[in-house]
């Protein structure tokens, strides 16, 4: 069913996605100046999974180079989690109804797939920094069906559109628009001069191939690697390589070996047990493993701890909202 557009919204709407094809290219290296003058930091802005938690976003990763923001997944309710930020000094200032300041700098997202624990927020990325100054419409990489999500979410929004656009209250004309990079496939999907980012192809439950992905990030001075939701699979392992930070997601062992064998076949194909992420530990050796999207299946944080810790002696959290690691 379309649905019917107010005809100044329909105006409005008309070219405000613009699909891109991105070109597969290789890394840079870094120059050593780079490497010297660079500042990267990871913040975890939501945890959690599709399981209730009041203390867990939903997932959403920023990774923070110079001041420049990079978001991965947009998971229920992370949005708020900025404010928290304002005033570290790694991040951007917060300057109200200005793009130049953190509102301006939520303009790029990389969406690891559908799954609506990763895209709930979407809706509150897209709309509420361009209210606070966001006036470049916000990019947005993910798998195919990521175009028809953010059409559909400014049409459940056009009355919103409207009434700020065309009342009484100041609104710029872009802020709100979308330019989406769909991709199925292993590929370089951004490059600036700091930071080149790889999507790669992960196996998540019954998502066809080329559905769900996860990001390599490698800045001057760091690689960090976010897993996405991903099934136990070796093939991973050379996109996991050389990270300094390892962000993989987790379920507890024991609370699916509590389930029905229906539900412990279908979480092993969808999702990576503490045993398994510590096998991944011990081949890649990443400085840091960050336990995220844990799925505790009636355990609590300190028995998903003692149980990874049971398996792997490396150095690793679970992480919480608004951890930050340097
Ligand atoms: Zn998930």
């Amino acid at each position: 069913m379309s649905l019917a557009l107010k005809p100044l919204a329909s105006l409005a709407l008309i070219g405000l996605l613009t699909a891109q094809s991105l070109q597969a290219a290789e890394p840079t290296e870094p120059t050593s100046t780079d490497r010297e003058s660079s500042n990267t930091t990871v913040v975890m802005l939501g945890t959690g999974t599709p399981i209730l938690k009041h203390d867990r976003a939903g997932q959403a990763i920023l990774v923070v180079v110079d001041k420049e923001m990079y978001l991965f997944d947009a998971g229920p309710g992370f949005v708020k989690h900025f404010d928290a930020l304002s005033g570290k000094d790694f991040m951007p200032e917060d300057i109200y109804f200005s793009n130049d300041s953190v509102y301006g700098e939520m303009n790029k997202v990389f969406i690891t797939h559908l799954d609506s624990d990763h895209v709930l927020g979407l809706p509150e990325l897209m709309l509420r920094p361009w209210i606070m100054g966001r006036s470049e419409p916000l990019k947005v990489v993910g798998p195919r069906g990521t175009e028809a999500m953010t059409t559909n979410i400014l049409e459940a929004y056009v009355d919103d559109l409207d009434h700020r656009l065309y009342g009484t209250q100041p609104a710029n004309p872009d802020g709100f628009k979308v330019s989406v990079s769909e991709i199925d496939d292993t590929q370089v999907v951004h490059r600036d001069d700091k930071v080149t980012i790889t999507a790669f192809k992960v196996p998540h439950g019954s998502w066809e191939e080329g559905m769900a992905f996860g990001y390599r990030v490698e800045t001057p001075e760091k690689t960090v690697v976010i897993s996405g939701d991903t099934r136990y699979d070796e093939s991973l392992y050379e996109h996991f390589r050389g990270a300094d930070i390892l962000i993989h997601e987790v379920m507890s062992e024991v609370g699916v070996s509590q389930q029905t064998q229906d539900w412990q076949d279908y979480m092993y194909h969808a999702h990576t047990s503490t045993q398994q992420l510590a096998e991944i530990g011990r081949e890649i050796e990443p400085e840091l493993l960050v336990m995220t999207h844990p799925l505790f299946i009636g355990q609590s944080d300190e028995q998903l701890r003692d149980e990874m810790a049971g398996y792997y002696d490396g150095n690793f959290v679970l992480a919480s909202d608004l951890d930050i690691y340097e």
